[in-house]
């Protein structure tokens, strides 16, 4: 990587800290922050406050993170990663051991018609000014490589680990933008990432798998209807690792009153080609869309899990918010639509958060848009807070990732217990591998995907799959080690053995990842070698000849045609 580049990149984008000026009052500063045995943000600011300089002024928490790196490099130390930790602005943000970064791409029109969905002049189909991301997209004049680099340094300023980036691109139907914005987009994207240009996106994806930020996940957002095996080759082709879903309901009759243009049988399918080429599946779900009641709403979520073919690695429930300029406002403004009121939108939420099993991951109880932009219903900005206060009072309990993992709290490796969930699909047998405490928190998981019928993609032909593996905890950078932080407590090697010898014991002889670009080096060293856009490695153990034939090879259905029975 071009380190030239990225220091002079950087230093237009974040003012050093005058460690001349300010050595003693920092290294005080930072000796009492140390010193608390538990810091409270009004703590903090006791200190910062006795530490003022003498016109008053008082160092923010960024300053002060910029302060103490420079220290740590003039003084060739390592970072005191529980003391980052401290000064951090919001933790949680990487809690989840990869940093997001959210871009979007600029509008263009998306063949759908839904009617609830906003158009506004400037902003991609679905988006309105003042959403977070999209403000930040608009500020950059949607360009990739600005956008990218400038939430880099903003997460940097605020004292995240990025070394490992997760990046979502938002921003209507991907799918639907030409292929050579796509692929443009991307490599923009990555040479952000990687502080240099590159000639090609095969080029940037390379030069990434030794940058110094790296992608360890790629999204996209698109519709059930675009997703086709050409479809996939491009995600893939693009390193596309996760795929945001609208289906948005599975009833085809409020589907087709919402004029959402697929069927429930489209998003099945989707479902499966995506699942069968290892990706994850991020669903969209919205409950209260015209046509739609409370009861029926319950009953379309059930069928999420209920339905083989449908059971999402992640959901984002996204309750219809009535926007102006919709067709479904003006279906309000004719009596035909009336939105939930807070206690059933509340209800409802919880109820559904308690029927979520635990290899799925909630991610959102609403969309994160401005209530000066709902014309009517719940305008809570801290709705899942109520929610969770509702189940809390109800004595009702979410048993999704994101409410076991393992978060701030140290861990002790040898504690850990491997515990696994299986569910069958429509195509493949799923295992969840995962790491818990013994009071239960998650400290990694590993999702293993043994198809029941050959995979659309060449590639994958003859391999079990490992579609996504992740360990918890604070983000750390790729050298740093903590003690008690599971992300480099070797979990992520004992998850990928287990997932090998499951995987083996089954009867599959290779065993594939969809990795990153970013994280095929991890995998090299796992023993992995890039095949197509897959990380992959021989399973030994399964030349043992008591293994059962893989079985696919025992009973082929159709490919990719919908099990006969429909959601039990
Ligand atoms: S598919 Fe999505 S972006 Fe397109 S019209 Fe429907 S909701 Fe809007
Ligand atoms: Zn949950």
């Amino acid at each position: 990587m071009n380190r030239a580049h990225d220091r002079s990149w950087w230093a237009t984008h974040v003012r050093p800290f005058d460690l001349e000026r300010y050595r003693e009052h920092l290294v005080a500063i930072l000796e009492e922050v140390r010193e608390v045995s538990r810091l409270t943000p009004e703590g903090l600011s006791r200190i910062l406050r006795r530490h003022a300089l003498p016109d008053g002024t008082i160092f923010s928490k960024s300053q002060l993170l910029r302060g103490y790196r420079q220290l740590c490099r003039q003084e060739g130390r390592p970072l005191d990663r529980e003391l980052v930790r401290r000064l951090q602005i919001k933790p949680t943000r990487t809690l989840s051991g990869v940093a997001p970064v959210a871009v979007m791409t600029r509008p263009y029109p998306c063949p759908g018609e839904c009617l609830f969905c906003p158009t506004v002049e400037g902003m991609p189909t679905s988006y309105l000014p003042g959403e977070p991301s999209a403000q930040r997209a608009a500020d950059h004049n949607f360009d990739p490589l600005a956008q990218t680099a400038a939430r880099i340094a903003a997460l940097r300023r605020t004292g995240h680990s990025v070394d490992k980036i997760e990046l979502i691109v938002q921003g209507g139907s991907w799918s639907a933008y030409p292929e050579a914005y796509q692929e443009w987009f991307v490599r923009r994207c990555l040479e952000a990432m990687n502080g240099t240009e590159a000639a090609s996106l095969e080029e940037a994806q390379q030069r990434n798998e030794e940058a110094r930020y790296r992608n360890v996940g790629l999204s996209v957002e698109t519709r059930p209807d675009l997703v086709t095996v050409e479809e996939v080759w491009r995600l893939r082709r693009l390193g596309v690792t996760k795929v945001q879903l609208g289906l948005q309901s599975l009833d085809d009759e409020v589907l087709s009153r919402n004029r959402r243009g697929h069927t429930v049988a489209e998003s099945r399918r989707a479902m499966r080609l995506l699942r069968l080429a290892g990706l994850k599946v991020v669903v969209h779900w919205m409950p209260n869309l015209l046509g739609a009641t409370p009861e029926g709403d319950r009953a379309d979520f059930l069928r999420l899990w209920q339905d083989p073919a449908l059971r999402p690695d992640e959901l984002k429930i996204y309750p219809t918010a009535l926007l102006p300029n919709t067709g479904l406002y003006r279906e309000w403004q004719r009596g035909a639509y009336r939105p939930y009121d807070e206690e059933t939108l509340v209800h409802l939420l919880a109820e559904c958060k308690t029927l979520v099993p635990p290899y799925c991951r909630i991610n959102r109880l609403m969309r994160d848009i401005s209530t000066e932009w709902i014309v009517a219903g719940v305008k809570k900005p801290n709705l899942r807070q109520e929610v969770q206060r509702y189940m809390a009072r109800m004595g009702f309990a979410c048993r999704c990732i994101r409410c076991r993992e393992v978060r701030a709290a140290g861990i002790d490796p040898a504690e850990l217990r491997l515990k696994t969930v299986s569910y069958p699909t429509d195509a493949t047998e799923e295992r969840f591998l995962q790491y818990v405490t013994p009071e239960g928190a998650l400290a990694g998981f590993l999702r293993l995907s043994l198809p029941q019928e050959e995979p659309p993609l060449e590639e994958l032909r003859g391999c079990a799959l490992v579609r996504e593996m992740r360990v918890y905890g604070p983000a750390l950078d790729l050298e740093a080690r903590q003690d008690g932080a599971p992300q480099h407590a070797g979990l992520g090697g004992r998850l990928l053995e287990e997932a090998g010898r499951q995987a083996g014991l089954a009867g599959y002889r290779r065993l594939a990842v969809i990795a990153a670009v970013g994280t095929r080096p991890y995998y090299r060293r796992h023993g992995f070698e890039r095949e197509g856009t897959y990380m992959v490695r021989p399973l030994t153990w399964s030349t043992d000849s008591t293994t059962p034939p893989r079985p696919h090879q025992r009973a082929r259905r159709a490919p990719l045609e919908p099990p006969e029975s429909g959601p039990a």
